[in-house]
Parts: structure tokens; C-alpha cells; sequence
């Protein structure tokens, strides 16, 4: 330590330390703006760029919330906690400025300040880059937990990667997407904090050898690795206005300083500078897959990196605090793997602790099941994850050894419970046999896990009925579903301002913090002038959403059409293919004059295909031609209009929550695990349309079946179908159906283009049609049909809107945490101290 170093840490009562809080009102924000304006970031009258008055707000944010940071790192470490890690390969974190302003109370302080200067808030925020580091549902799953954990003031942290280009910016051109890298860093990011000094080294490749230690005991090592850095980047996540600030942790890989020395030494410097680029990749770029596998080299070793990196800042942290003694680590400490993604720490955990620490297997074993817990999400087998031996064996040889090792003891045990039973063994076996071997990372994290959860309570059941039935079979408790949920933060305080206010008026305040609290409106959607002023706010809302389509989209959206909106991935299973369908059904009433009371509708669909689905891509652009020639004819004027809205992103879905009237929520039964779009709109006082499928479910629990439109087959319907399911008798059996195919097939909607959705058409004629679109289109319009006419009726619809959010405290993720820890982590709430 620097002598420096010494004499800051021999007094750490002084002025060194203790300076006075920040400020919190409308001046002293906008003196510290106007400071970091004109001094640190330089600039002054003739600056034209709107970035930096975004930065000097965010900095001196940021400011507000370091101080808070260190109090509740402090109170972490003295009060000796136990700590939970959220591992995740996926924060789909969106921006941060209004939400760090909201939950430190200072919005209309900082409004004011602003307005002082001249300057309007929202278009500050406005040019914030969204952290896109996730595809969907499971990564912005991991940034509502981080937002709930932190106003639940738990000790948890975050634990991510670094992605330098995050989910890539899509666009539409000719009615095709195109995809732009997301270059999100380029202008800096205020909001993290570079922490050199806890970087991590992470091996890969080589072999192992074993070897006796000073006791004599046979040990293993792993050399010859081609060594990657692993440096931290720490992201504040602040409570409710409760002074907690939690972390979030984000790893960047970069090159050890042998790729610079030794190759250039030896007179190689161009080969030097390659292998430093090919470590520094590693966290160069977010796969864009949602639920599918990845199945290539560098995904692998982002998982490990990030794994093994986190594993080791963990370690690194319990031996600061306590010393090399891990007697007591199991107890303290626990690891939520968000999926499987992460699930190779269950080795690496065993190999830190046995060939790093010393451990034994038994005694790292117990450990690694004393701190491992997994959360599944989906039961698609496209998505279930798998890595070829030998890919293991050249890239993370130990870690092979050791899966190998607990795979040959879990199938003793398997073989003592069932003796003779091989075909059994051979289905638990956490290795695949066959000409290419492969590790089936889903048992890895049953078998490595002391809790296993689904997200909704049918995803959960269906996972013990079927995938993992084997497993529950030999362990019943570690089975448990915890039913997602979104934080009334973002998703309704910060995005819904209007509806805010009102709520604020009726119930009092306390709900942005005990959602449950909104079941006190119920009796208000009896009330005709509280249903006026729920409309008005709600006529806002689909203003606002109508500019920017209009914007984006030249579309315009007639404010007294309902606002019926699908945005999510585009996935055959979320079925965006049988909403446009129901779209054509009613172009086609239109051009056949059937449009006695008729409910005026404007569509919204939005979402990102993953670059390599080629069937999700022409959806897409069926999507889009349709839109065009509807949108077109001078006969659908007032009555229908659809929009496609390119890239769909957190910062987006803040603007079409708030303004949608109708959320689509129409998967193939028993695919969609959860869902949580869902969620967010129903707690804007949307109505869902929708199957039986995931929190669908509990969302129509919640809010009573008279207020939810529900249509199609079951799970169970559905699967039982499969055998006999005869798409073209359908079709040729109901005339709307028919006539919409007709269109389709007819090249109504690619004129000039043949061919170009045959591929389409034939999986709805497709008897193995996995999403049995045709089988759910009866049932689909009739409840279009019904939705519509429950809307002309405005007080009726108003009334199952208020209870929509009256009845979404359930779908808080302040809920779900506090099961996350009632079940598995079992922390105490810690305040920072002073
Ligand atoms: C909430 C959200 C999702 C998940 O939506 P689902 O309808 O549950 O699939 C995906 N992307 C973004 C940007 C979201 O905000």
C-alpha cells in the first residue's frame, strides 16, 4: 500500500471523508448541472449537441446517489449479512436518469431547476441511450428483481456482462428488418463506475494435471490456460426512496499484458495485437437469440467468463471479510441463476473451492448445493441449452472433469433409488450419449441446485409434469414457482405520470412501494366521475403514443379508435402471425361492407426477430405489407388502422404501456412461461385479450374472468390436438377463415412480389403446425368481436380498466422478490447506516 493509502486510511474520521450530503432541491441540482456543463464537460452557449445536458444532469444524479452507495456498502460488511447474486448473462436495464430521479425523490426538484434555466426536463431524458444489454422478458426480468432487491433493501448484487454493442437497433426497410449495431458507449456512460482493482484473471483452453500438495493430499490443476482479464464496471441501483443503492457488477474482458510482451518480444506484434483483439471479444457482443441456443464457441466462453469472474469477486469478498475459513460460506451466501445461461458456476464454484482453496469435494459439494439456486424459463426445447463435449474438453478442460465427476456420484444415487433402471439413468445422465456428446446444462443446474423454480404457475407445473419430471421424481422439495413480476417504478410511477397522480389523489401514496395497496380503487371504478377522469388521462396517454407513431411510423392512430398492441420478440409461438390474420378478417369485413357498429381500431405490433430466424423475419414483413395496403385504401379510413413500430425497446414500451387499451397476449397455450408485457399493461389499466397460457392465467385470477377476454384451446387441449389437428378442414370450414386465406394465397398483400410468403401460409396449412394458429382463429375474432363491443360501451370498458389496475398488485415484482427470499435466499433488510 502507498503511503498515500496509509495516511487516508489512518484517518478516516477527518474532512477527507465526511462531507455534507448533496443538496436535494431544484437550485442546488441546477448549480450543479450548470457546473458540469461548463466546467467538466466544457461547454458553453454555442454547443449544439443535446447530449450534454443529459450528462451534466446524469453526473450530478450520479453524485447524489455515490454517497448512498457507500453508506450501504459500508452496512453490508459491518452487519456481516447474508448476500444473494443475481447471475445473469442478460440487464435489459433501459435508460437510468428518470428512474434514478424518481426513486431518489427529486423529479420535481429537478424540473424545476431546469425550467429555471430555461430547459425542459423530458427532452433531457429523452437522449438517454437505452442499456440494451438483453433480448427480452428474462433480461428485463433481471432489471425489475434489481430494482424490487433494492427498495426490498436486500443485499443482493447483480452480476452481468459488459456487452460493448448491446441488442442491435432495428429497422424496417421495403417492410423487411434490418439490423445496426447498438453502439451504446460511444458518448460514455455517466452511470458506471470502473473498478480496476478488483480484476479478475479467467482461464481457458490448456489441460490439467494433478499433483501432491504439501500435505500429500492428490490434487488437480489446470495450467497452460490462455488467460483473460475480467475487469469490473459497477452500475448504481438505488431503492424507492429509501437511501439503499445496491450493484450492479458488469464484467469487460481484456488482455493480459503477455498478449502485448511476449509476441511482440518474439517479433510477432501484428499476432500479439490479434490475440489481445480475440480476449477482448468475449464481451464485445449480446447474442440476439431469445429463447433459442446460441450453440457457438464464444457464447460458451461468455458464460464461463462471466461465471467464473463473479465466483471469484464472491470468494475474493467472503475471504476479505472472514478469512480462508468456508465453514460457514454455504450459509451465507446464495447464487440465483438467471436460466441456464450462467449454469457452468456450479463447476466452477467446485473447482475455485477444491483447486484454488483447498477444499475437498464433499466439503465444496455441500457448499455448492447449499448456495445454488436456478430459475427456468421456457420449456421449448429449441431453447434448452447443450454444449458438445468436445467443445468442454478443449475449452474448459477442468470444468469437464469435474461435471464428469458429479455426474458419475449423481448417478449412483440415481441407480441406488432405481436399481436396474438404465433407461432412467441414461434420461437423468448430464451428459447426452451419442456421435457427438453433449452436456445438458439444465441437469447441471437441477443436480448442482438446492431450489429449482419456474416463473408462472403453470409454467411450474407443466416443468415437474414433463421436462423435469425424473428430477422431481428423486427430489420433490427443491421444486417451487415464483410467479414473475414488473416494479410499479418504472412501469407505472415513472410512466405513467397522469395515472400517477390520480392514484396518489384517491388511495395515498403508499402503493408505489405495496403494490397490494391498489385494491383500493376498486370500489372507485363504481364511480362515473372517477371513470371521467380515468379517461381523460388515459385520451393522454394515446395521444402521446399517437405523436410518436405518427412520428415514426407515419401512421396515424384516431384517438377514438381502441389501441390494441402486440409488442414482444417475434417468436411463431407469441403467434403475432394470428393477430395479423384478425387484422386481414377485418380489412376484409371493410372491403365487404360489414361494418354496422363497428369499433374504430388502430393495431400496433413491435418487436425484434433474432437475426437467423428466417420465419420470424417474414412475419415481419408480412406484417408490414399488410399495414401498407390497409393503411392505403381510402375504404379503412376511421375504421382500421396498423402500424409496425421499429425497434421495440424498454424506453419504447414506457410510451405503449400507458396508451394501449387492449394487450395482446395470444401464445400457444403452455408455451409462454410467464410473461411479463402482460403485466405492464394490465397495470396501465389495459384489458388483456388472451389464452390460457403462463401469468396469463393469474392475470385473469386476479381480475375476474368478466374482465379479461380469453379465448382458445388449453395446454392440455392443445397437446392432445397434435395427434389428429387438420388445419385445411378447418380453413375450408369457416368462411372468415377461408376468405383471409383466400387473400393471402390470392398475393393480395405482395403484389409485385410472389411467392414471398409461402413459406407462411404453408404453416398454417401445416398439420404439424406447432402453434396451431388455425386451430385458435374461431375463438380469436369472437373475442376481437367482443372486446370491440365492449368498448363502445365507454363506461363499461372504463370499469374493467380501473379494475385492471386495481387488481395488478399481485403482478408487482416487490411480490415476487419477497418470495425469492421467503423460500430461497433468506436475507434480512439491511438500511445503510447513518
Ligand atoms: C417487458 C418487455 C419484454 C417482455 O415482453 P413479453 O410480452 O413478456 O414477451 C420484452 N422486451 C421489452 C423491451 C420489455 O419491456
Amino acid at each position: 500500500m502507498s503511503p498515500l493509502n496509509d495516511r487516508i486510511k489512518s484517518r478516516p474520521n477527518d474532512k477527507f471523508f465526511d462531507l455534507p450530503p448533496l443538496p436535494l432541491d431544484a437550485e442546488g441540482l441546477a448549480k450543479d448541472f450548470r457546473h458540469y456543463y461548463a466546467y467538466t464537460f466544457g461547454r458553453d452557449r454555442d454547443s449544439l449537441s443535446v447530449y450534454y445536458p443529459y450528462k451534466a444532469l446524469a453526473t450530478a444524479v450520479r453524485d447524489r446517489l455515490m454517497e448512498r452507495w457507500k453508506r450501504t456498502r459500508r452496512a453490508y460488511d459491518e452487519t456481516d449479512c447474508k448476500r444473494t447474486y443475481y447471475l445473469s448473462l442478460e440487464f435489459l436495464m433501459g435508460r437510468t436518469l428518470s428512474n434514478a430521479m424518481l426513486n431518489l425523490g427529486i423529479e420535481d426538484a429537478a424540473t424545476q431547476g431546469l425550467y429555471d434555466l430555461g430547459i425542459d426536463l423530458e427532452e433531457i431524458t429523452s437522449n438517454e441511450p437505452d442499456a440494451g444489454l438483453g433480448n427480452g422478458g428474462l433480461g428485463r426480468l433481471a432489471a425489475c428483481f434489481l430494482d424490487s432487491c433494492a427498495t426490498l433493501q436486500l443485499p443482493v448484487r447483480g452480476y452481468g456482462l459488459r456487452y460493448e454493442y448491446g441488442m442491435f437497433r432495428q429497422l424496417i426497410e421495403n417492410g423487411e428488418q434490418m439490423e445496426e449495431p447498438d453502439h451504446w458507449l460511444r458518448n460514455g456512460n455517466p452511470w458506471e463506475l470502473e473498478r480496476p482493482k478488483f480484476t479478475q484473471r479467467i482461464p481457458f483452453g490448456g489441460y490439467t494435471e494433478t499433483y501432491h500438495d504439501h500435505a500429500g493430499r492428490p490434487k488437480t490443476r489446470w495450467v497452460g490456460t490462455h488467460d483473460v482479464l475480467a475487469v469490473p464496471y459497477d452500475i448504481p441501483i438505488p431503492g424507492y426512496r429509501n437511501d439503499t443503492v445496491n450493484t450492479l457488477r458488469l464484467w469487460k474482458a481484456a488482455a493480459t499484458d503477455e498478449f502485448n510482451l511476449g509476441e511482440f518480444n518474439a517479433g510477432s506484434y501484428p499476432e500479439s495485437v490479434a490475440q489481445k483483439n480475440a480476449a477482448e471479444h468475449i464481451t464485445m457482443v449480446l447474442y440476439p437469440n431469445d429463447a433459442s441456443e446460441n450453440g457457438k464457441e464464444l457464447r460458451l466462453r461468455q458464460q464461463f467468463f462471466l461465471a467464473s469472474a463473479s465466483i471469484k469477486d464472491v470468494l475474493r469478498d467472503w475471504i476479505r471479510l472472514h478469512g480462508a475459513d468456508f465453514s460457514r460460506f454455504g450459509e451465507r451466501n446464495c447464487f440465483q441463476l438467471n436460466d441456464t445461461h450462467p449454469a457452468v458456476s456450479v463447476a466452477e464454484l467446485m473447482r475455485q473451492l477444491m483447486d484454488e482453496h483447498g477444499l475437498e469435494w464433499d466439503a465444496a459439494w455441500a457448499i455448492t448445493r447449499q448456495t445454488m439456486a436456478y430459475t427456468n424459463h421456457t420449456l421449448l426445447p429449441e431453447a434448452l441449452e447443450r454444449w458438445p463435449v468436445r467443445l468442454f474438453r478443449q475449452l474448459l478442460p477442468r470444468i469437464l472433469e469435474i461435471i464428469f465427476e458429479i455426474n458419475a456420484r449423481f448417478l449412483a444415487e440415481v441407480a441406488t433409488r432405481w436399481p436396474g433402471d438404465t433407461n432412467r439413468q441414461r434420461r437423468m445422465s448430464l451428459i447426452e450419449e451419442g456421435d457427438d456428446p453433449q452436456v445438458r446444462m439444465a441437469w447441471l443446474a437441477i443436480v448442482g441446485s438446492f431450489s429449482v423454480n419456474g416463473v408462472a404457475a403453470l409454467h411450474s407445473e407443466l416443468l415437474i409434469d414433463g421436462l423435469f419430471r425424473d428430477f422431481h421424481d428423486l427430489w420433490p422439495n427443491k421444486f417451487n414457482n415464483k410467479t414473475n413480476g414488473v416494479t410499479p417504478r418504472r412501469w407505472l410511477a415513472m410512466c405513467n405520470p397522469g395515472l400517477r397522480d390520480l392514484l396518489d389523489e384517491t388511495i395515498g401514496t403508499d402503493w408505489v412501494k405495496d403494490l397490494s395497496q391498489l385494491e383500493r380503487l376498486v370500489p372507485f371504478a363504481e364511480d362515473a366521475a372517477f371513470r371521467d377522469r380515468w379517461h381523460a388521462i388515459k385520451q393522454d396517454n394515446k395521444r402521446r403514443l399517437a405523436e410518436q407513431i405518427s412520428q415514426i411510423c407515419q401512421v396515424e392512430f384516431p384517438l377514438d379508435a381502441i389501441f390494441d398492441v402486440q409488442v414482444k420478440r417475434i417468436h411463431e409461438y407469441k403467434r403475432q402471425l394470428l393477430n395479423i390474420l384478425h387484422v386481414i378478417h377485418l380489412y376484409n369485413r371493410i372491403k365487404h361492407g360489414d361494418t354496422a357498429n363497428w369499433t374504430p381500431r388502430a393495431v400496433l405490433i413491435g418487436g425484434k426477430a433474432a437475426p437467423g430466424y428466417v420465419m420470424a423475419k417474414q412475419i415481419i414483413r408480412l406484417i408490414n405489407k399488410v399495414a401498407q395496403v390497409v393503411n392505403a385504401d381510402p375504404a379503412t379510413e376511421g375504421l382500421l388502422r396498423v402500424a409496425f413500430v421499429p425497434d421495440y425497446r424498454v424506453s419504447l414500451m414506457e410510451v405503449i404501456a400507458p396508451g394501449t387499451d387492449l394487450s395482446e397476449q395470444i401464445s400457444t397455450a403452455g408455451k409462454e412461461a410467464s410473461g411479463t408485457g402482460n403485466m405492464k399493461f394490465m397495470m396501465n389499466g389495459a384489458v388483456t385479450i388472451g389464452t390460457l397460457d403462463g401469468a396469463n392465467i393469474e392475470i385473469r385470477e386476479q381480475v375476474g374472468e368478466d374482465h379479461f377476454f380469453l379465448f382458445g384451446l388449453t395446454a392440455a387441449g392443445v397437446e392432445s390436438l397434435r395427434q389428429h389437428y387438420d388445419p385445411n378442414s378447418l380453413i375450408a370450414n369457416d368462411p372468415a377463415l377461408r376468405e383471409v386465406m383466400n387473400l393471402l394465397e390470392s398475393g393480395h398483400f405482395n403484389q409485385f412480389e410472389g411467392g414471398i410468403f409461402d413459406q407462411v401460409i404453408f404453416s398454417i396449412r401445416n398439420p404439424h403446425d406447432p402453434w396451431m394458429t388455425a386451430a385458435d382463429f374461431r375463438g380469436y375474432i369472437e373475442a376481437q368481436e367482443r372486446a370491440a363491443a365492449a368498448y363502445r360501451d365507454r363506461h363499461h370498458w372504463l370499469r374493467m380498466s380501473v379494475l385492471n389496475t386495481a387488481r395488478s398488485g399481485h403482478f408487482s415484482s416487490d411480490r415476487t422478490i419477497s418470495e425469492y427470499n421467503r423460500d430461497i435466499w433468506r436475507l434480512t433488510p439491511t438500511k445503510p447506516q447513518d
